[in-house]
Parts: C-alpha cells; structure tokens; sequence
C-alpha cells in the first residue's frame, strides 16, 4: 500500500508573494492561492496533500501587531491534529519578528512551521516565490525516520532554511533577503534539499500536546545606543508609562558608554523593575558584558546579557516571557536559558560538518 500523503496546510497571510498582475489593468492584486494546483500543477508531484486557509482581511506586514501572531498561534493549535505540517505566507518586511514571536508562542511544537514570501509578487514572471513556496512545503511535509525533518518553526527563503528565530530581514532588494549569522542554515537547497540534522531543534517528547500562550506582554522598547543619545532623550524613553522592558542594541561585544549619567539613567529603570537586555547591534556575534570595564559596568547594575540574539528575537521572547511570569526571578531565568534555541550560550554555534561564523 502506499505510504499516505502528508498534509500541509498553507496559511495565507498577505505580503508580496501573494500578488499577481491584473491582465486588464495591469495593477497588482491578491492572487487566491486557494486556486494554488491551477497556477501551479506541478504541486501535485510533490506527494503532499494542501489545504490552503486566507487570514482575513490579509495585510501588509508593516501592519502587523501581537495579536495576530495570538490569532496565528490559535488557527495552528486548531488545526494541529489535523496536519503533518504548516506554511506561512508572510510579508517579508517584518517575518523575522512573526515567526520569531511563533516559536515562543508555540510550546511542545513537535511538527514543522515553515515560513515563506518573496520579493516578486508570485504572479510576475520572474518570481521569487515559487521557488520558496514549493521547497517550503516539500520541507514542511519532509519525514527523516519517520519522524517530521524539521519540527520547529523555520523560515525559508532563496535556498537556504533557517531557524525562524535566528534571521533578520537584511536586504530590501536582494532575492536573498533574509540573514542567521550566529547560527547555521538547517538546509541549503540546490538540487538536493541538504539537511543540517545536528541543527535541528528536536522536541523532548514527541507526544506532549500543543500549547500556546495566550498573552504576549506589551510595554517593550528597542533602544539602539548612538554616539550622540543625549541624557533628556534617554530619560524620555525609560520614563514611558507603562514601560516593562527594553531591548538595549550596543555596541560590539556588549559595550556602552560609562558616563555616570548613562548608567544612572539605566540603574533607575531597572530599580523601578524595568527589564534590560543587552544584544549588540552588530549583525553577527555576540554580548560579553564582562570583556570591558564599558560592558561589565552594565553587567554590576542589573542589565541582562542577550547573547547572540537578533533584536526580533529578543524583543518578542521579552513579550512571551514577561506575558507569561509575573515573577522577576522566573522572568531572569527564562531570559538566561534559550527555549527554543534563540541563542547560544557559549561559543559560536558548531557541529559536526560545519564551523560557522557568518554569510556575509
Ligand atoms: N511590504 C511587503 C510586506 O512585508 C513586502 C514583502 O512582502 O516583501 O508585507
């Protein structure tokens, strides 16, 4: 008998991959991708099942706030049992931060999540999108041992596969738009589609039920130090009502400036129970408070190392874990260990068939 199908459903939530060029007026419109086997027939030799479900109203990701990713998080749980395997369609703009937002939100996931766009709307000829939406859903249906390939939530895009809340967006006009410079691709793709297994995040149990967490805290602020913050404006932003938490980007391995204001300015928010992050604003490498006297004097006032963060990542697990913990003893603990594999403790990222440190 032959093995059943997996079956993927594709979530459809706007962004550049889903236009098409109006033949009458020659204006982009949203192509329906519940027509997805007309358009493109060739689907159907991918040995996949696909059901395709549209967000409405579907938008510009430039739009997108915490509680769509909740809605995303519930249509996922809903519909768990139902599929080996899910895709989503994205704009690309501000994918880093939803998918980034998904892999926290997502707890026990033990099934693929894969997310994709393009910077061709997929109704033009020369479109990007094809290309990223069949290999992401011959990804999301892929089974090694008979288990799922990759059951944690990934982006795809331009041949490479990425754990979702490693990449950034880094190029507004390259068709290989997205970066993970601190850790490696889960796949490259070429004729083949070439695992990186020892990447892979791998659930601890297989069987755990899907959860989701319901509340993403608001309240956060991203800071990226310059030379040139002044006192009053940093004092400013510290002293917005309402404020939990602040993504600090600074400089190099982790370092800021130690004029006693600066410092001050910081230590008085995090009296107040302000959480700050360090992450740098480097695109690769990673925060070492205690290097320099400019880092580690962060480091004696309260301020929490990020590691090897993307600022996406840090910002949205800062909104899960402080959505989640009202203690600030749990909230520290959960910022000091990786939940999903947003960065690496120690040293750079390594295994076996591969010593990484950046694609640039
Ligand atoms: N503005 C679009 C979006 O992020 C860009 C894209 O999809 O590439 O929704």
């Amino acid at each position: 008998m032959e093995p059943l199908k997996p079956s993927i459903l594709i979530l459809y939530t706007g962004g550049t991959i889903g236009m098409q060029t109006d033949p009458a007026t020659g204006a982009l419109v949203p192509f329906d991708f519940n027509g997805i086997y007309e358009e493109f027939p060739s689907l159907r030799r991918l040995r996949v099942e696909i059901d395709v479900m549209t967000l409405s109203p579907i938008i510009d990701s430039s739009n997108v706030s915490p509680a769509n990713w909740l809605e995303l998080a519930r249509l996922i749980r809903d519909n768990y049992d139902r599929y080996d395997g899910f895709v989503v369609l994205h704009g690309t703009d501000t994918m880093s931060y939803t998918a980034s937002a998904m892999s926290f939100l997502l707890e026990n996931l033990a099934k693929p999540v894969v997310f994709t766009g393009s910077q061709i709307p997929i109704g033009v000829l020369r479109t990007d999108g094809r290309e990223n939406l069949i290999t992401a859903i011959e990804i999301a249906g892929s089974r090694t041992d008979g288990r799922p390939t990759v059951p944690e939530v990934s982006l795809y895009f331009q041949n490479r596969l990425f754990r979702a809340n490693r990449t950034s967006k880094r190029s507004a006009e390259a068709l290989s738009a997205f970066r993970s410079y601190n850790y490696p691709p889960l796949a490259e793709v070429g004729v083949n589609i070439a695992y990186n297994h020892a990447a892979v995040l791998r659930p601890e149990r297989w069987d755990e039920p899907l959860r989701i967490a319901e509340r993403l805290a608001d309240g956060i602020a991203v800071v990226k130090l310059f030379p040139g913050l002044d006192e009053r404006t940093l004092r400013a932003m510290l002293a917005a009502p309402g404020l939990r938490a602040v993504v600090l980007e600074t400089y190099g391995s982790g370092n800021a400036p130690t004029s006693e204001w600066f410092l001050r300015t910081l230590e008085e928010a995090i009296a107040r129970g302000v959480v700050v992050v360090d992450i740098t604003q480097c695109g690769s490498g990673r925060v070492a408070m205690e290097l320099y006297e400019t880092g580690l004097r962060l480091q004696r006032i309260g301020v929490v190392s990020g590691y090897d963060m993307t600022t996406e990542a840090a910002a949205t697990k800062l909104m899960y874990v402080l959505g989640r913990e009202s203690s600030a003893e749990r909230v520290r603990a959960l910022l000091g260990r990786p939940l999903r594999g947003e960065f690496t403790l120690c040293g750079v990222a390594r295994n076996e068939n591969f010593f990484y440190i950046s694609q640039r």
